[in-house]
């Protein structure tokens, strides 16, 4: 039979009764003490591949790699993780403008198949390549008006450098 742990609590507990510690008060960076980012303003800026704290630098470097700073406001952009998203976000509207298309385009007008595929083979290339960096601006948009990952402007994170850790050497031996 088991004691019961009101009794034993009750014994244990009268003796050394300490009232827990106060939980201390920790004032870490919280996201949500500072202002709140325009998200719909971004995902325009986003879009149109600015910048989207000014919307007038440019977001992105080449096609699809995302610059580090805005050379216009210099606001940070590398701490975006946009990944897969853009890819997967074209793959899905590509997917879903194409798939009925090509579907009432056979049945409208039964043609050749290899005009059709030639059709939509160029459509849903270039519909891909077309949205594929808007959809990244976007993305980062988002990402840089709710604060994700290191948008929030956290303190950057100390670099630890490897000489810290180098391995003590042996001392040479004094004869
Ligand atoms: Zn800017």
């Amino acid at each position: 039979m088991n004691a019961s742990p009101i009794a034993r609590d009750g014994r244990d507990a009268a003796p050394d009764a300490v009232s827990p510690a106060p939980a201390q008060t920790v004032q870490p960076s919280c996201p949500t003490d500072v202002a709140e980012r325009p998200v719909k303003q971004a995902v325009k800026r986003g879009w149109r591949r600015r910048c989207p704290n000014c919307g007038a630098g440019p977001l992105l470097r080449g096609y699809l790699t995302v610059r580090r700073d805005c050379p216009v406001c210099d606001e940070p952009l590398h701490h975006h993780r946009a990944d897969d998203g853009p890819a997967y976000l074209t793959i899905l509207i590509v997917g879903h403008i194409m798939a009925p298309l090509i579907l009432w385009a056979f049945v409208k007008f039964r043609p050749d198949p290899v005009t059709l595929a030639t059709a939509f083979t160029i459509g849903c290339v270039a519909l891909s390549l077309y949205l594929l960096p808007r959809l990244k601006g976007v993305i980062v948009g988002i990402q840089w008006a709710k604060r994700m990952h290191g948008f929030a402007q956290a303190p950057e994170h100390a670099t630890v450098h490897a000489a810290e850790h180098a391995p003590v050497l042996a001392r040479p031996v004094s004869s």
